[in-house]
């Protein structure tokens, strides 16, 4: 196997590059090679034009505003984005609402929703988890009631990621209680989050961050003209949304971008009197994260060029990529907090004042270290938990 890139693919790659050097809003690169997370504004912003270059919704069908890119193609894209440090696009947009859309809604769901989530004037988020089902969705317990030309909804959803920022929610919840299998028993509905009874409550997560909610549903009505795909069928939807999700998760040109900026970070910090890139000890974890993303570069690389399976099911070796990838992303943001040491607590400057009475200053980039150390500890647990992933290895990969 030849895992090369061909001349196309390295102009291709020049080319996205030049794209981000030349569009990409100098004050969003910033704040993201600092290690912030992009805001709302940033991603709408990025995501508008890159869809105003025909880029946003790239992966879907040239019908519905796709590139026709090649799977290696939309590898380096994405690989592109992460190094240079553009926001990545809006995932529940892109990677989630529109595949379901172009596969399961009808011609007027279609028309109606799929432009505006490629522009993002909608925001989507994800309405799956609940505090009784997380790992074992089928498990869900939210209602919906048929009445009239509406369900009425009720039950609750947990670790809603942006569902503060969103517009519309794509739902799972029980049609049918008493369905032979669980799985048999649960629709697919886009909710508008303006509907009267929902109710959002922040998760403030480790690293101080509103990224997650809890979200209540109190007699909320559903349009039935809202369900996407048959009632009852909403587990076929879900399998193929989650499908689609695990694909990127791997978010290798991250991992690289992170450990590049640890090692120039490591330039200027001093340990006793040298700079920190000289000590051995830290060029030992370099080394081994190089080598690590060397080698999940090319299980990434054949599962991209691998040809997709007739039955349309998401390749098993995925699972590797977001094992393996979510790992890494851990590992390098520590290496980036290992090189920022004790000022990498900066971020903490009201928390540390409320024990001590020494200034906590720092250079630009200490603030920011910790915030994306901590978040992404939930990596291995989001998109699928890197247990569950490696049951799935277990099963169709090694045959156990
Ligand atoms: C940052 C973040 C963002 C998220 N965003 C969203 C979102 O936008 N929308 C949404 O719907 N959900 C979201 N989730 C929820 C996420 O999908 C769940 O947390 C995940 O599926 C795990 O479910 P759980 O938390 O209920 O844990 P559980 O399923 O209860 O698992 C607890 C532990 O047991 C292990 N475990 C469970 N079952 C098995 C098994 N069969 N074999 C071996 N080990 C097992 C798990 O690996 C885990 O370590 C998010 C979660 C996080 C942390």
């Amino acid at each position: 196997m030849d895992l090369r890139f061909t001349p196309e693919e390295a102009a291709f790659r020049q080319e996205v590059r030049a794209f981000i050097r030349d569009n990409l809003p100098q004050d969003i690169r910033e704040r993201l090679r600092l290690g912030y997370s992009a805001r709302k504004e940033d991603i709408v912003a990025w995501q508008r034009i890159l869809n105003r270059k025909g880029w946003a919704c790239y992966s879907w069908p040239v019908e519905w505003g796709g590139t026709g890119w090649s799977p290696v193609q939309r590898m380096i894209f994405q690989e592109e984005l992460l190094l240079n440090n553009a926001p990545e696009l809006q995932g529940f947009n892109i990677t989630m609402i529109g595949p379901v859309l172009i596969q399961f809604a009808t011609e007027e769901q279609k028309r109606h929703f799929l432009p505006r989530a490629a522009n993002l004037d909608d925001w989507w988020c994800q309405g799956f988890s609940e505090p009784g089902a997380g790992s074992d969705l089928a498990a869900l317990k939210t209602a919906a009631v048929r009445d009239g030309d509406d369900y009425v909804v009720n039950g609750q959803k947990i670790w809603t990621s942006t569902a503060h920022n969103a517009d519309w929610c794509f739902v799972l919840v029980r049609t049918d209680p008493h369905a032979r299998k669980r799985q048999e028993g649960i629709s697919f509905l886009l909710v508008d989050m303006k509907t009267p009874g929902i109710t959002i409550r922040p998760i403030i997560s480790i690293d101080g961050s509103h990224h997650l909610n809890e979200v209540f549903f109190d007699d909320v009505r559903v349009p039935v003209a809202n369900r996407i795909y048959e009632e009852n069928r909403g587990w076929d939807v879900a399998k193929f949304l989650l499908g689609n999700e695990r694909t990127g998760i791997a978010r290798l040109g991250k991992s690289k971008e992170r450990l590049d900026y640890a090692k120039s970070l490591a330039r200027e910090v001093q340990q006793h009197g040298r700079p920190l890139i000289e000590d051995q000890a830290f060029r030992a974890k370099v080394a081994q994260l190089e080598v690590d993303i060397k080698a999940l570069e090319l299980t990434q690389l054949r599962v991209v060029s691998a040809k997709k399976s007739k039955d349309g099911k998401p390749d098993p070796f995925s699972s590797i990529l977001k094992i393996k990838g979510t790992e890494l992303q851990q590992a390098t943001t520590e290496l980036v907090m290992d090189a920022g040491g004790p000022i990498g607590m900066v971020g903490w400057a009201k928390e540390l004042a409320a024990m001590t009475n020494e200034p906590h200053d720092g250079p630009d980039w200490a603030a920011p270290l910790a915030g994306p150390y901590l978040f992404l500890r939930a990596a291995s647990i989001y998109g699928g938990t890197n247990e569950i992933q490696k049951n799935i290895l277990t099963k169709a990969v090694l045959g156990l």
